[in-house]
């Protein structure tokens, strides 16, 4: 199944962080990294007055399960370093999933797509490049054109230029 996540870093070597949660998503059993979009400075979301963040878009070809890949994602997480989970705030690495396939899913732990994706424009921007054609199975509408809204939060600043 094709899954499209979104990547965020906005502490220590922000960059770095972000190649190596690529590279682990990689390894993960039954799982492909299969795209990855252009990195982007973008504006601090949630908590004002922190550092600015680093965000990408990739897709992943996977067989693992919903939460098998969440549970992944988390491991990987900590592995990089990500202590502080404080929601919105300084992190490492963030790594949110997006949008899998046209799967509506809420559990305690896990809800697809991403419930306020729709109206992040460092989410939007980035998987825009990898993915415009996806679906977002709730509006029906395609990433391309909920990345075309006018009203989105937490803008991009402009293309990474190294840290
Ligand atoms: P936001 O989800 O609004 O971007 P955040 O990424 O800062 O906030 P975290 O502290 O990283 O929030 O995650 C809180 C919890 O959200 C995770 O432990 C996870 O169980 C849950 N969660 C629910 N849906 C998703 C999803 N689609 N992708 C990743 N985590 C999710
Ligand atoms: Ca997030
Ligand atoms: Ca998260």
């Amino acid at each position: 199944m094709a899954v499209q996540l979104s990547l965020g870093s906005n502490l220590g070597v922000r960059r770095g962080n972000l190649e190596a949660a690529l590279a682990r998503l990689g390894q993960l059993p039954e799982t492909t990294l299969t795209r990855r979009s252009r990195v982007y400075e973008t504006e601090p979301y949630g908590m004002t007055g922190q550092p600015g963040f680093l965000n990408m878009a990739a897709e992943i070809e996977t067989e693992l399960q919903p939460l098998e890949l969440l549970d992944a994602i988390k491991t990987i997480e900590r592995r990089l370093g990500r202590r502080h989970t404080e929601r919105w705030g300084p992190r490492i690495i963030d790594i949110d999933i997006v949008l899998w396939d046209n799967l509506v899913l809420e559990t305690d732990t896990l809800t697809v797509p991403h419930p306020d994706f729709r109206k992040r424009a460092f989410v939007l921007i980035p998987l825009a490049e990898i993915a415009p054609q996806a679906i977002d199975p709730i509006t029906g509408m395609t990433v391309a054109q909920l990345a075309a809204q006018p009203d989105l939060h937490g803008r991009i600043l402009r293309l990474e230029s190294g840290d």
